[in-house]
């Protein structure tokens, strides 16, 4: 009888996609996926671990996922992404309920691994070459009928003070072009309608590979897909969108007018000191323009509060420029300071401040969120119904201002919708902070 494994993602998207990679090679080996872990002879927990809530989940996780071990049924736990290659076998002096580590270099040894274990090996580690090309494997899609993540590069080469991700991920290494193109293409076939375009940094698409950036040519190239009608992009660095990729958003229906532009902070002192580029008298006038250039686009950034050199003087600009700026949807994380990073070494404010200041944040921007919210009732817009909720008993989907998982839903009134599909609607009401639509007319 074939082994059961369930597998549990956490983290980010480009997380998920290692995760979808590694069903495909398990299921591709003969093993059995079942979703429930107490069903499974092995469970993998994809972890996260560029900040301490990651790390704490990745804990909790492996700690519940560890009590399900009992003698009649020694099932086995791997852990595998960023928490592993992190601290590597230190984890299992720590964790002894961990029987094996799988780092990121090494996701497309899942089988291997799994056999060993199975096979009564004690416990396996293995970390390979978090440099090395990204490996073109197949994947199981886990996000439903509509929409599908596709990384078009893996790692990073920006050094920002606050980040251990490059240390994690590796360099900046970009996949070859006709690759994205064949597995969008093999989306579409799939019925999938909504390409979502993640990277750490996706502008700098192409530099290592093709010499030069190459974002606006594969957004062209993924417009041309029969069947794909949305392309989602996610993480621009501020500095690195040009007047070709704006022209580029601006001139195909099929890219959403939704970009997700981290910029972290406003204050050049605290840019500079945390290694990012560009400025503020930079990172307002590329909102303005992009405002001026691209009607009606949404804008997503992330900050962190309690950055070195972030005093009350700082943050208070911040609070200005967010007032004035209007960023319709913002995501605001304390500083975590992270061990080996210069933010960890240089003085900082206490985690207090820090998180009395992300509140703060959150708050002036609920505001601006709200009003955003309230000034779309009555208008029609096209939404991708994504399912169907059985507390709510109640259809909900997503329009071109909303992201899978980090920006809500529409709730959608009547019947007639399937997963998958996009239907016209009409906006009818905003009720505490949530949209509810009807079938336009
Ligand atoms: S660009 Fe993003 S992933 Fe890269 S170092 Fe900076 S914060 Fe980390």
């Amino acid at each position: 009888m074939a082994k059961k494994v369930a597998l549990i993602s956490l983290g980010c998207a480009k997380n998920l996609i290692n995760s979808e990679q590694m069903l495909r090679l398990i299921a591709d080996a003969g093993f059995e996926t079942v979703t429930k872990p107490e069903k499974a002879d092995a469970i993998i927990l994809n972890t996260c671990g560029f900040i301490e809530s990651a790390k704490m989940e990745a804990i909790d996780n492996i700690i519940a996922l560890g009590r399900l071990k009992t003698e009649e049924e020694p099932k086995k736990l791997i852990v595998t992404g960023c928490l592993p290659e992190r601290y590597k076998d230190k984890l299992f002096e720590e964790m002894p309920e961990i029987d094996a580590l799988v780092g990121t270099g090494s996701f497309g040894e899942i089988v291997e691994v799994l056999g060993k274990i199975l096979s009564g090996d004690e416990k396996v580690s293995t970390y390979g070459d978090i440099n090395a090309p990204v490996e073109e494997t197949g994947r199981v899609i886990s996000t439903g009928d509509g929409f599908a993540y596709i990384k078009i590069a893996e790692g990073c080469d920006n050094r920002c003070g606050y980040c251990v991700i490059p240390s994690l991920r590796g360099r900046f290494r970009s996949r070859p072009m006709e690759n994205i193109i064949e597995e969008a293409k093999a989306l579409a076939d799939m019925g999938i309608q909504e390409l979502i375009v993640v990277a750490q940094d996706i502008t700098r698409y192409g530099i290592d590979n093709y010499g030069k950036r190459m974002l606006s040519e594969l957004l062209k190239e993924l417009c041309r897909i029969d069947g794909i009608e949305w392309i989602r992009l996610h993480y621009l660095y501020p500095d690195e969108i040009d007047d070709e990729l704006i022209k580029t958003i601006a001139g195909n229906d099929k890219i959403l007018k939704y970009l997700d532009i981290p910029i972290q902070h406003i204050n050049d002192g605290i840019l500079r000191l945390m290694n990012r580029r560009g400025t503020d008298a930079e990172i307002r006038e590329l909102f303005k323009k992009l405002r001026r250039e691209i009607p009606g686009v949404v804008l997503r950034t992330s900050l962190i509060t309690g950055l070195p050199g972030e005093g009350e003087a700082e943050f208070e600009e911040l609070c200005d420029f967010l007032r004035e700026a209007r960023i319709e949807r913002a995501g605001v994380f304390p500083l975590s300071p992270e061990e080996g990073t210069l933010a960890a070494k240089l003085e900082h404010p206490d985690e207090e401040t820090a998180t009395k200041r992300a509140e703060l944040i959150m708050q002036l921007q609920d505001e601006v969120l709200n009003e955003f919210n309230k000034s779309r009732v009555g208008t029609k817009e096209v939404v991708m119904c994504d399912g169907f909720d059985t507390d709510m008993q109640c259809w909900y989907g997503r329009s071109y201002a909303e992201s899978p998982d980090v920006d809500g839903y529409i709730w959608l009134l009547g019947e007639g919708f399937e997963a998958g599909n996009m239907y016209e609607v009409e906006i009818t009401r905003e009720i505490d902070g949530e949209l509810v639509a009807e079938p336009a007319e």
